[in-house]
Protein backbone atom coordinates (compact mmCIF):
# COMPACT_ATOMS: atom_id res chain seq x y z
CA UNK A 1 0.00 0.00 0.00
CA UNK A 2 2.29 2.75 -1.29
CA UNK A 3 1.31 6.41 -1.08
CA UNK A 4 0.51 8.36 -4.79
CA UNK A 5 1.23 11.70 -5.66
CA UNK A 6 -1.69 14.08 -6.23
CA UNK A 7 -1.81 17.67 -7.80
CA UNK A 8 -4.17 19.84 -7.97
CA UNK A 9 -3.73 22.79 -10.92
CA UNK A 10 -5.98 25.94 -10.16
CA UNK A 11 -5.90 29.19 -11.40
CA UNK A 12 -3.28 30.44 -9.32
CA UNK A 13 -1.04 27.63 -8.38
CA UNK A 14 -0.20 23.99 -8.66
CA UNK A 15 -0.02 22.84 -5.38
CA UNK A 16 1.32 19.06 -4.65
CA UNK A 17 1.39 16.56 -1.87
CA UNK A 18 2.43 12.72 -0.82
CA UNK A 19 -0.88 10.98 0.08
CA UNK A 20 -1.48 7.37 2.03
CA UNK A 21 -3.85 5.16 1.09
CA UNK A 22 -5.99 6.42 4.09
CA UNK A 23 -6.27 9.64 2.42
CA UNK A 24 -3.75 11.86 5.12
CA UNK A 25 -0.85 14.17 3.39
CA UNK A 26 2.42 13.51 4.45
CA UNK A 27 4.45 16.08 2.81
CA UNK A 28 3.12 18.88 0.45
CA UNK A 29 4.76 21.38 -2.40
CA UNK A 30 3.79 24.33 -4.82
CA UNK A 31 4.63 26.53 -7.43
CA UNK A 32 2.61 29.48 -9.17
CA UNK A 33 0.47 28.29 -11.95
CA UNK A 34 2.33 30.55 -14.88
CA UNK A 35 -1.30 30.72 -16.52
CA UNK A 36 -0.21 32.17 -19.75
CA UNK A 37 1.61 29.61 -21.31
CA UNK A 38 0.84 25.64 -21.81
CA UNK A 39 4.60 25.26 -21.26
CA UNK A 40 5.60 27.01 -18.42
CA UNK A 41 2.58 25.53 -16.85
CA UNK A 42 3.95 22.02 -17.65
CA UNK A 43 7.06 22.70 -16.09
CA UNK A 44 5.85 24.20 -12.73
CA UNK A 45 4.01 20.43 -12.78
CA UNK A 46 7.14 18.46 -13.65
CA UNK A 47 8.70 20.31 -10.72
CA UNK A 48 6.61 20.01 -7.99
CA UNK A 49 6.28 16.55 -8.95
CA UNK A 50 10.14 16.21 -8.96
CA UNK A 51 10.18 18.00 -5.50
CA UNK A 52 8.03 15.93 -3.39
CA UNK A 53 9.37 12.24 -5.45
CA UNK A 54 13.02 13.21 -4.30
CA UNK A 55 12.14 14.10 -0.81
CA UNK A 56 9.65 11.17 -0.29
CA UNK A 57 12.78 8.78 -1.75
CA UNK A 58 10.45 4.90 -2.04
CA UNK A 59 8.28 4.28 -4.40
CA UNK A 60 5.17 5.38 -5.27
CA UNK A 61 1.87 4.30 -6.79
CA UNK A 62 1.83 7.08 -9.36
CA UNK A 63 0.68 10.60 -9.68
CA UNK A 64 -3.11 11.84 -10.01
CA UNK A 65 -3.39 15.16 -11.66
CA UNK A 66 -6.70 17.65 -11.05
CA UNK A 67 -6.37 20.59 -13.25
CA UNK A 68 -8.99 23.53 -13.57
CA UNK A 69 -10.34 22.36 -17.09
CA UNK A 70 -12.74 21.06 -19.40
CA UNK A 71 -11.53 17.41 -20.05
CA UNK A 72 -13.30 15.22 -22.97
CA UNK A 73 -14.65 12.19 -22.51
CA UNK A 74 -11.72 10.00 -22.50
CA UNK A 75 -10.03 12.30 -19.95
CA UNK A 76 -6.99 12.35 -22.08
CA UNK A 77 -7.32 16.18 -23.52
CA UNK A 78 -8.17 19.18 -21.97
CA UNK A 79 -11.07 21.02 -24.38
CA UNK A 80 -10.54 24.44 -22.88
CA UNK A 81 -10.08 26.22 -19.84
CA UNK A 82 -11.23 29.43 -18.44
CA UNK A 83 -8.57 30.51 -16.43
CA UNK A 84 -5.35 28.55 -18.16
CA UNK A 85 -3.98 28.39 -21.62
CA UNK A 86 -5.07 24.72 -22.82
CA UNK A 87 -6.92 24.45 -25.43
CA UNK A 88 -7.31 21.25 -26.80
CA UNK A 89 -4.10 20.00 -24.99
CA UNK A 90 -3.28 16.69 -25.14
CA UNK A 91 -2.36 16.66 -21.17
CA UNK A 92 -2.42 13.05 -20.45
CA UNK A 93 0.21 12.36 -23.43
CA UNK A 94 2.12 15.79 -22.43
CA UNK A 95 2.45 14.99 -18.99
CA UNK A 96 2.91 10.83 -19.20
CA UNK A 97 6.21 11.17 -21.35
CA UNK A 98 7.09 13.57 -18.87
CA UNK A 99 6.72 11.74 -15.83
CA UNK A 100 7.24 8.59 -16.87
CA UNK A 101 4.75 7.13 -14.06
CA UNK A 102 1.50 6.12 -13.79
CA UNK A 103 -1.17 8.78 -14.51
CA UNK A 104 -4.93 9.97 -14.06
CA UNK A 105 -5.56 13.27 -15.27
CA UNK A 106 -8.67 15.09 -14.78
CA UNK A 107 -10.99 17.94 -13.40
CA UNK A 108 -9.89 19.91 -10.72
CA UNK A 109 -13.24 19.98 -8.97
CA UNK A 110 -14.34 16.35 -9.58
CA UNK A 111 -10.85 14.93 -8.05
CA UNK A 112 -12.15 17.49 -5.02
CA UNK A 113 -15.70 15.59 -5.31
CA UNK A 114 -14.57 12.14 -5.19
CA UNK A 115 -12.19 13.29 -2.19
CA UNK A 116 -14.87 14.51 -0.09
CA UNK A 117 -16.69 11.21 -1.11
CA UNK A 118 -14.22 8.56 0.31
CA UNK A 119 -12.55 10.48 3.50
CA UNK A 120 -14.67 13.88 3.87
CA UNK A 121 -18.06 15.63 4.39
CA UNK A 122 -19.46 13.51 1.50
CA UNK A 123 -19.22 9.81 3.09
CA UNK A 124 -22.19 7.52 2.87
CA UNK A 125 -24.22 10.29 0.67
CA UNK A 126 -26.02 9.25 -2.28
CA UNK A 127 -26.14 12.65 -4.37
CA UNK A 128 -23.14 14.84 -3.02
CA UNK A 129 -22.72 17.98 -5.12
CA UNK A 130 -19.08 19.52 -4.42
CA UNK A 131 -18.46 23.43 -5.51
CA UNK A 132 -15.72 24.68 -4.92
CA UNK A 133 -14.64 28.62 -4.84
CA UNK A 134 -11.35 29.39 -5.68
CA UNK A 135 -10.39 31.61 -9.11
CA UNK A 136 -13.57 30.30 -10.29
CA UNK A 137 -16.39 28.06 -9.10
CA UNK A 138 -15.43 24.50 -10.13
CA UNK A 139 -18.16 21.63 -9.85
CA UNK A 140 -18.09 17.90 -9.39
CA UNK A 141 -21.02 15.09 -8.60
CA UNK A 142 -20.60 11.59 -6.66
CA UNK A 143 -24.25 9.65 -7.54
CA UNK A 144 -24.30 6.45 -6.33
CA UNK A 145 -20.72 5.85 -5.56
CA UNK A 146 -19.95 7.04 -8.88
CA UNK A 147 -18.16 10.03 -10.06
CA UNK A 148 -20.16 11.85 -12.63
CA UNK A 149 -18.12 12.98 -15.92
CA UNK A 150 -21.33 13.87 -18.76
CA UNK A 151 -21.98 12.59 -21.96
CA UNK A 152 -19.03 14.47 -23.23
CA UNK A 153 -16.85 14.98 -20.31
CA UNK A 154 -17.84 18.30 -19.44
CA UNK A 155 -20.76 17.50 -16.76
CA UNK A 156 -20.53 20.11 -13.55
CA UNK A 157 -19.40 23.02 -15.04
CA UNK A 158 -21.97 24.46 -12.71
CA UNK A 159 -19.87 28.25 -12.15
CA UNK A 160 -21.05 29.08 -15.71
CA UNK A 161 -24.68 28.82 -15.32
CA UNK A 162 -25.86 32.60 -16.11
CA UNK A 163 -27.08 34.05 -13.03
CA UNK A 164 -27.24 37.92 -13.77
CA UNK A 165 -28.73 38.60 -17.60
CA UNK A 166 -25.66 40.35 -19.53
CA UNK A 167 -23.82 40.90 -16.33
CA UNK A 168 -20.20 40.38 -15.89
CA UNK A 169 -18.02 38.88 -18.68
CA UNK A 170 -16.70 35.51 -18.29
CA UNK A 171 -13.55 33.86 -19.54
CA UNK A 172 -16.07 31.21 -20.84
CA UNK A 173 -17.08 33.60 -23.43
CA UNK A 174 -20.66 34.40 -21.86
CA UNK A 175 -21.94 37.48 -19.48
CA UNK A 176 -23.39 36.69 -15.85
CA UNK A 177 -21.85 33.28 -14.75
CA UNK A 178 -22.13 32.19 -11.13
CA UNK A 179 -18.40 32.47 -10.87
CA UNK A 180 -18.69 36.39 -11.88
CA UNK A 181 -20.15 36.92 -8.27
CA UNK A 182 -19.25 34.00 -5.80
CA UNK A 183 -15.81 33.07 -6.32
CA UNK A 184 -12.29 34.57 -5.31
CA UNK A 185 -12.14 36.54 -8.09
CA UNK A 186 -15.69 37.77 -8.15
CA UNK A 187 -14.33 38.99 -3.95
CA UNK A 188 -11.44 40.86 -5.72
CA UNK A 189 -13.82 42.34 -8.66
CA UNK A 190 -16.41 43.77 -6.22
CA UNK A 191 -14.04 44.74 -3.65
CA UNK A 192 -12.13 46.95 -6.63
CA UNK A 193 -15.49 48.19 -7.54
CA UNK A 194 -16.55 49.26 -4.18
CA UNK A 195 -12.90 50.87 -3.08
CA UNK A 196 -13.45 53.04 -6.45
CA UNK A 197 -16.65 54.35 -6.21
CA UNK A 198 -16.84 54.98 -2.03
CA UNK A 199 -13.04 55.26 -1.02
CA UNK A 200 -13.89 56.07 2.24
CA UNK A 201 -15.94 52.85 3.06
CA UNK A 202 -13.43 51.18 1.81
CA UNK A 203 -10.51 53.15 3.41
CA UNK A 204 -9.45 49.98 5.75
CA UNK A 205 -9.13 47.96 2.94
CA UNK A 206 -7.00 50.82 1.00
CA UNK A 207 -4.78 50.79 3.46
CA UNK A 208 -3.86 47.45 2.81
CA UNK A 209 -2.70 48.46 -1.32
CA UNK A 210 -1.05 51.34 -0.17
CA UNK A 211 -4.57 53.56 -1.14
CA UNK A 212 -4.32 51.62 -4.84
CA UNK A 213 -7.79 50.37 -5.75
CA UNK A 214 -6.99 48.37 -8.83
CA UNK A 215 -4.61 46.15 -6.27
CA UNK A 216 -7.42 44.64 -4.11
CA UNK A 217 -7.32 41.24 -4.49
CA UNK A 218 -9.94 38.52 -2.83
CA UNK A 219 -6.93 37.62 -0.71
CA UNK A 220 -6.90 40.96 0.62
CA UNK A 221 -10.63 40.97 1.37
CA UNK A 222 -10.27 37.39 3.24
CA UNK A 223 -7.11 38.85 5.63
CA UNK A 224 -9.23 42.00 6.04
CA UNK A 225 -12.56 39.94 7.11
CA UNK A 226 -10.50 37.45 9.44
CA UNK A 227 -9.37 41.08 11.07
CA UNK A 228 -13.06 42.34 11.52
CA UNK A 229 -13.04 44.71 8.99
CA UNK A 230 -16.57 45.04 8.56
CA UNK A 231 -16.77 46.13 4.89
CA UNK A 232 -14.97 42.91 4.03
CA UNK A 233 -17.22 40.63 5.96
CA UNK A 234 -20.32 42.64 3.95
CA UNK A 235 -18.48 41.08 0.91
CA UNK A 236 -18.16 37.58 2.02
CA UNK A 237 -21.45 38.02 3.21
CA UNK A 238 -22.89 39.08 -0.23
CA UNK A 239 -20.68 36.01 -1.84
CA UNK A 240 -21.82 33.54 0.82
CA UNK A 241 -25.52 34.81 -0.55
CA UNK A 242 -24.86 34.13 -4.24
CA UNK A 243 -23.67 31.01 -3.41
CA UNK A 244 -26.66 30.15 -1.55
CA UNK A 245 -28.79 31.06 -4.26
CA UNK A 246 -26.95 28.89 -6.76
CA UNK A 247 -27.29 25.98 -4.72
CA UNK A 248 -31.37 26.75 -4.20
CA UNK A 249 -31.42 26.45 -8.15
CA UNK A 250 -28.97 23.18 -7.81
CA UNK A 251 -31.32 21.94 -5.93
CA UNK A 252 -34.35 21.96 -8.39
CA UNK A 253 -32.24 20.10 -10.61
CA UNK A 254 -30.29 17.52 -8.97
CA UNK A 255 -31.58 17.36 -5.17
CA UNK A 256 -28.23 16.52 -3.75
CA UNK A 257 -28.41 15.50 0.26
CA UNK A 258 -25.38 17.23 0.86
CA UNK A 259 -23.85 19.88 -1.22
CA UNK A 260 -19.92 20.60 0.07
CA UNK A 261 -17.86 23.96 -0.33
CA UNK A 262 -14.36 23.27 -1.03
CA UNK A 263 -11.57 25.46 -2.95
CA UNK A 264 -9.27 28.26 -1.01
CA UNK A 265 -12.53 30.43 -0.36
CA UNK A 266 -14.10 28.21 1.93
CA UNK A 267 -11.50 28.04 4.20
CA UNK A 268 -13.28 31.30 5.73
CA UNK A 269 -16.38 29.02 6.84
CA UNK A 270 -19.26 30.33 8.41
CA UNK A 271 -17.99 34.07 7.03
CA UNK A 272 -19.61 32.78 3.46
CA UNK A 273 -21.15 29.17 4.91
CA UNK A 274 -23.59 31.37 6.90
CA UNK A 275 -25.45 33.71 4.44
CA UNK A 276 -25.02 31.01 2.10
CA UNK A 277 -27.30 28.51 4.27
CA UNK A 278 -29.92 31.82 4.62
CA UNK A 279 -30.27 32.18 1.46
CA UNK A 280 -30.80 28.52 0.65
CA UNK A 281 -33.64 28.73 3.07
CA UNK A 282 -35.36 31.32 1.42
CA UNK A 283 -34.93 30.61 -1.96
CA UNK A 284 -35.32 26.17 -1.72
CA UNK A 285 -37.96 25.62 -4.57
CA UNK A 286 -41.15 24.12 -2.89
CA UNK A 287 -39.39 25.05 0.89
CA UNK A 288 -41.51 23.89 4.12
CA UNK A 289 -42.72 20.98 1.88
CA UNK A 290 -39.37 18.94 0.82
CA UNK A 291 -36.15 18.60 2.59
CA UNK A 292 -32.86 20.19 1.13
CA UNK A 293 -29.73 19.93 1.12
CA UNK A 294 -26.87 20.16 3.79
CA UNK A 295 -24.42 22.56 3.07
CA UNK A 296 -21.32 22.22 4.85
CA UNK A 297 -17.39 22.72 3.99
CA UNK A 298 -15.06 20.73 3.11
CA UNK A 299 -13.58 18.37 5.31
CA UNK A 300 -9.92 17.92 3.82
CA UNK A 301 -10.19 22.11 2.92
CA UNK A 302 -8.54 22.92 -0.19
CA UNK A 303 -6.76 20.27 -0.28
CA UNK A 304 -9.81 17.93 -1.47
CA UNK A 305 -8.20 18.80 -5.16
CA UNK A 306 -5.28 16.60 -4.18
CA UNK A 307 -6.03 13.94 -2.50
CA UNK A 308 -8.92 12.77 -4.50
CA UNK A 309 -6.25 12.93 -7.50
CA UNK A 310 -4.18 10.50 -5.30
CA UNK A 311 -6.95 8.03 -4.71
CA UNK A 312 -7.82 8.48 -8.36
CA UNK A 313 -4.69 7.19 -9.91
CA UNK A 314 -4.78 4.19 -7.17
CA UNK A 315 -7.62 2.94 -8.68
CA UNK A 316 -7.17 3.96 -12.13
CA UNK A 317 -3.72 1.30 -11.10
CA UNK A 318 -5.74 -1.60 -9.51
CA UNK A 319 -8.07 -1.00 -12.87
CA UNK A 320 -5.13 -1.35 -15.14
CA UNK A 321 -6.00 2.13 -17.05
CA UNK A 322 -3.24 4.89 -15.45
C1 LIG B 1 -13.69 26.16 -14.44
C2 LIG B 1 -13.62 24.90 -13.64
C3 LIG B 1 -12.56 24.99 -12.59
C4 LIG B 1 -12.69 26.28 -11.80
C5 LIG B 1 -11.48 26.44 -10.91
C6 LIG B 1 -13.89 27.33 -13.52
O1 LIG B 1 -13.96 28.49 -14.30
O2 LIG B 1 -14.76 26.12 -15.35
O3 LIG B 1 -13.34 23.81 -14.48
O4 LIG B 1 -12.67 23.89 -11.74
O5 LIG B 1 -12.81 27.40 -12.62
O6 LIG B 1 -11.56 27.55 -10.08
ZN1 LIG C 1 -18.57 31.56 -17.58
Amino acid sequence: DLPALGIDIGGTKVAGGVVAPDGTITDTARRATPGTSVRATEDAIAAVVEELAERHGGPLVGVGVGAAGWFDRTGDTVLFSPHLAWRNQPLRQDLGRRLQRPLWVGNDADAAAWAEYRYGAARGSDLAVMITLGTGIGGGMVIDGRLQRGAHGVAGEWGHMRVVPDGRLCACGNRGCWEQYASGNALGLTAREVATSSPAAAALLLERVGGRAERLTGEDVATAAKAGDPLALELLAEVGTWLGQGIADMAAILDPDVVVIGGGVSVLGEMVLGPARERLERALPGRGFRPGPTVVAAQLGAQAGLVGAADLVRRAVAEGTA
